[in-house]
This record gives C-alpha cells, sequence and structure tokens, in this order.
C-alpha cells in the first residue's frame, strides 16, 4: 500500500491502517523514515486537533487501571479515545507488550478506543519522534482524547510535556507525610495531580497525600497559562470509579481556558519549534553515525587516544571538516 492510500485510510478512521501507520513511523530504516514523513504530512494536512493529555507514575500507582476506567468513561460519552505508551517496553515493569494490551481489557475491546502498547526497543531520540508522530496520525484518524501514558523513566515525562496539552501525574497514597520523591521537575510539569487508590483503608492516607501536593503546589510558581486554582490536587479511585468525572470537567475546564486566553495555540507553537530543533539535532547525531563523518571521527579518536592531538584540537579539526563537507 502506498503512503498516501494508507494516510487516507488513517483518516478515514481504519484503526488497522492506523497501527500500520504506527508501525512505519517506529521504524528505524531509512526509506521507512521517508514514507512517515510522507504519511504524518498527509494526516496533519486533515487538519483534526485531539485534546492530548499526558499521563505519569511510577509502576503500580494504578495507570492502567485508572486508564481503562477513565477511557471507559469517556468512550461512554461518545468521546473516542486513543492511549499511546511512551517507554519501550523493556523500560516496564513486567511490561510486555500483550502485558500491556491484557491491563486495559475493557477499553481494547471498546470500539471508540485504540490503544497502542509501548514500543519494545526505542533510543530516546526515536522515542520522542514516534511519540509525537503517533500522536498526530491519531488525531488524523479523528480522536477527541489522545492519552499519552509513561511510567516516567529517564527522560520520558519531558517527551510527554513537549507533546502534550496538559500533564497529569498520578500518585499513590504516601504512607508517610513525605512526598514520595518526586522531582521537582515533575512537579513543576504536572497541570493536575491525581492520588489514585482513595478507597476503603487508603482513603484517609490519600486525602492526607493530597493535602500535602496541594500544599505543594501552591509553593510553586504560578504560571501564565495556569487559571485560578491550577496546578490542582486531587483523589481519585480508579478501582471504585471515583472522582474521575470530576478529574475530566477539571481538565476540559482547564483546556478551554488556555483555549480561551491564547495558552494553548502558544504552547502547541512552541513545541512545534522545540521539535524543528530536536530534529535538527537528531539529524546531525545521525550524520555522525555514517560515512565519512564516523570514519573522521575514528582516526581523530584514535589520535586522541595515542596523546598525537588534544582533545580539543581533534574536535576543532573534526568540526571544520564537517563544516567543509
Ligand atoms: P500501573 O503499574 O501504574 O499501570 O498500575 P496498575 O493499574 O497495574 O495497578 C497496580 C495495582 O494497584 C493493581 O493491583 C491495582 O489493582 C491496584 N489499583 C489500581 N488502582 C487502584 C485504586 O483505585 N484503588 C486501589 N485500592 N487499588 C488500585
Amino acid at each position: 500500500m502506498d503512503m498516501e492510500t494508507l494516510a487516507q485510510a488513517v483518516i478515514a478512521g481504519d484503526r488497522r491502517a492506523l497501527a500500520r501507520a504506527i508501525t512505519r513511523v517506529e521504524s528505524a530504516r531509512a526509506d521507512h523514515r521517508t514514507d512517515a514523513i510522507r504519511l504524518v504530512a498527509e494526516a496533519r494536512a486533515a487538519g483534526r486537533q485531539a485534546l492530548r493529555i499526558g499521563l505519569s507514575g511510577t509502576p503500580g500507582v494504578g495507570k492502567s487501571t485508572f486508564i481503562e476506567a477513565f477511557g471507559m468513561m469517556l468512550v461512554d460519552q461518545g468521546l473516542r479515545v486513543a492511549v499511546l505508551a511512551v517507554d519501550p517496553s523493556s523500560a516496564r515493569s513486567g511490561g510486555s507488550i500483550l502485558g500491556d494490551k491484557t491491563r486495559m481489557e475493557r477499553l481494547s475491546r471498546a470500539p471508540g478506543a485504540f490503544i497502542r502498547p509501548s514500543p519494545s526497543q526505542a533510543q530516546m531520540g526515536g522515542v520522542a519522534r514516534r511519540t509525537r508522530e503517533a500522536v498526530a496520525l491519531c488525531e488524523a484518524a479523528g480522536f477527541d482524547v489522545v492519552l499519552i501514558e509513561t511510567v516516567g523513566v529517564g527522560q520520558s515525562e519531558t517527551v510527554v510535556a513537549e507533546v502534550a496539552d496538559l500533564f497529569i501525574l498520578l500518585l499513590a497514597p504516601a504512607g508517610g507525610d513525605e512526598l514520595q520523591g518526586v522531582k521537582r521537575g515533575i512537579m513543576e510539569m504536572a497541570d493536575m495531580i491525581l492520588v489514585n487508590k482513595a478507597d476503603g483503608d487508603l482513603k484517609p492516607a490519600a486525602l492526607r497525600t493530597m493535602a500535602d501536593y496541594a500544599g505543594a503546589l501552591r509553593l510553586l510558581r504560578r504560571r501564565p497559562q495556569d487559571p485560578e486554582g491550577f496546578p490542582k490536587a486531587m483523589v481519585v479511585s480508579a478501582v471504585q470509579e471515583t472522582g474521575l468525572a470530576t478529574a475530566w470537567d477539571e481538565i476540559r475546564d482547564l483546556a478551554n481556558w488556555r483555549k480561551a486566553h491564547g495558552h494553548w495555540a502558544a504552547r502547541r507553537a512552541s513545541q512545534a519549534r522545540h521539535w524543528f530543533g530536536e530534529e535538527v539535532r537528531q539529524g546531525l547525531l545521525s550524520v555522525l553515525e555514517r560515512e565519512p563523518a564516523k570514519g573522521s571521527m575514528a582516526a581523530l579518536g584514535a589520535r586522541v587516544e595515542a596523546g598525537d592531538l588534544s582533545p580539543e584540537a581533534a574536535a576543532a579539526t573534526f568540526l571544520a571538516l564537517l563544516q567543509r563537507a
């Protein structure tokens, strides 16, 4: 199938075509890259936009359970929901591709939903590109909401923050009163903290954790893209399906406020600019992996190792060669 036909099938809502298209953007093959660029360009030309929600949380906080319950709630409201997992499956706890699927059993069977498990292996740069392009394909396929899930290893939150319209951090109730070692950078990215498992014996701890985080969020600087009261901490129970509708209301309010105040478009514009820079950087890195750059690097590296040239002088020579090439 040529890429134009595949893109049209994606736009027509054919989910097998969507799965194939995502496989194409995940591929590392050079000819597939050309296909992927064409596919994504066609997809973007459809001009559709979804609400892109980033969701992060360490293994065990209940991401799959939450996504299943939250996703089903949205599907029951007539919305179409796509779920993309960001982290390579080797980085997930016990996360085989099959594992991902069976963890969201109801949602994966729902006609209004599409679940794409994590790619089995990818470099971080590749993960960023794949995620961004897969989101574009899901938007073209007419999904209303794209949930982008990460376990928060390495730089994956940054990838999610750079692709999502808003970012949710899912936490579990803490035993003590410590802030669970959540990195400040992640807290700063969060538009909403949801403390999950607010049910049964865990409810008091969940409420306490929520209060702790609400306090911590208030201490963080208010951002111009936040309406009054955001970033916000709330409790939910994915198992009992409580708090989900309230969380969705808040998410929509935040999205609408940002749209009305120009922050929505501004964020997408600055994300596009960021991705441009990333593509250039990735492109430069791939130049280094090809001849003649690769050979020059190896030759100069050997001379540095032999004590013939200083690292700085060798780098300067190399960069001069690269600029002439
Ligand atoms: P993930 O690793 O973040 O995807 O977490 P899972 O969704 O697999 O859930 C991890 C464990 O927490 C499972 O045993 C779930 O049944 C449990 N869990 C998830 N959500 C809730 C909840 O709302 N309440 C309670 N009590 N347990 C939950």
